[in-house]
C-alpha cells in the first residue's frame, strides 16, 4: 500500500485573499507553489507513494476567504485520507537580518515532530539554512484540524537577502531536501 502524501502549498495566487509574504522582489506563493509542484513530481516518480497537491495549477484558488482557503486544505486531506500533511511556507520578519528554516507541529510528543526534525535537518544540512528548530504550535488551524500528521515547514525567510536568493533559484533542492527528510523519518531509502 502507497503512503499518501497530501502536499499544501500555502496561500493562494497574488491578488485574491489569503496571498502569503513579500520580500526581496518575491512572493511567498510563488515559492510555495513550485516546490509543491516539485516535490509532487518526485514524489510521483517513487511507486512507495500517492501525492495529491492542493494548488495543482498556478491558477488554483482555494476558498473565498482566508479561513475557507485553510479549511479546503484540511478538509481534502482529511477525506482523501492522507497518511501526511505537509504544509509549505516561507517565513517572513520586519528584521531582515532573521534567516534560517523552522518547522511547525501540532504537539511535541507526536510521530509529526520526528518527522518535522527529519525534514528540518535535511533542509539545513542540504540548503545551509541556520536550523531554528522544530517549535509546537497548536494554534494553526492545519496542524489543529488534520487527522494525520502535520507538519507546516517554513523553508527559509523572504525577507532576508540571503535566504531569498536560496527560495529564489534553488526551488528543486528544497523539494528534494524535504523528500530526503521524509524517506528519513519512515527509514526509507
Ligand atoms: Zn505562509
Amino acid at each position: 500500500m502507497a503512503i499518501k502524501i497530501f502536499i499544501d502549498q500555502g496561500h493562494n495566487p497574488t491578488g485574491f485573499h489569503n496571498s502569503g509574504a513579500e520580500g526581496n522582489g518575491l512572493f511567498e506563493q510563488d515559492i510555495t507553489y513550485n516546490v509543491g509542484k516539485y516535490l509532487e513530481s518526485i514524489l510521483k516518480n517513487d511507486p512507495r507513494f500517492e501525492v495529491k497537491v492542493s494548488r495543482p495549477n498556478s491558477t488554483t484558488v482555494l476558498g473565498t476567504n482566508n479561513s475557507t482557503s485553510l479549511s479546503a486544505r484540511v478538509s481534502e486531506a482529511n477525506s482523501w485520507p492522507a497518511d501526511y500533511f505537509l504544509s509549505i511556507h516561507v517565513n517572513a520578519n520586519t528584521n531582515p537580518n532573521i534567516n534560517g528554516t523552522e518547522c511547525y507541529v501540532y504537539s511535541e510528543s507526536s510521530q509529526s515532530y520526528y518527522l518535522a526534525t527529519s525534514i528540518l535537518n535535511s533542509i539545513v544540512s542540504e540548503l545551509k539554512t541556520k536550523n531554528n528548530e522544530v517549535r509546537i504550535r497548536p494554534s494553526l488551524y492545519v496542524l489543529r484540524k488534520t487527522n494525520m500528521s502535520a507538519v507546516l515547514i517554513e523553508l527559509a525567510y523572504i525577507t532576508n537577502y540571503a535566504d531569498s536568493l536560496k527560495l529564489k533559484n534553488d526551488q528543486y533542492k528544497f523539494a528534494s531536501a524535504i523528500y530526503q527528510g521524509l524517506l528519513d523519518y519512515l527509514k526509507l531509502s
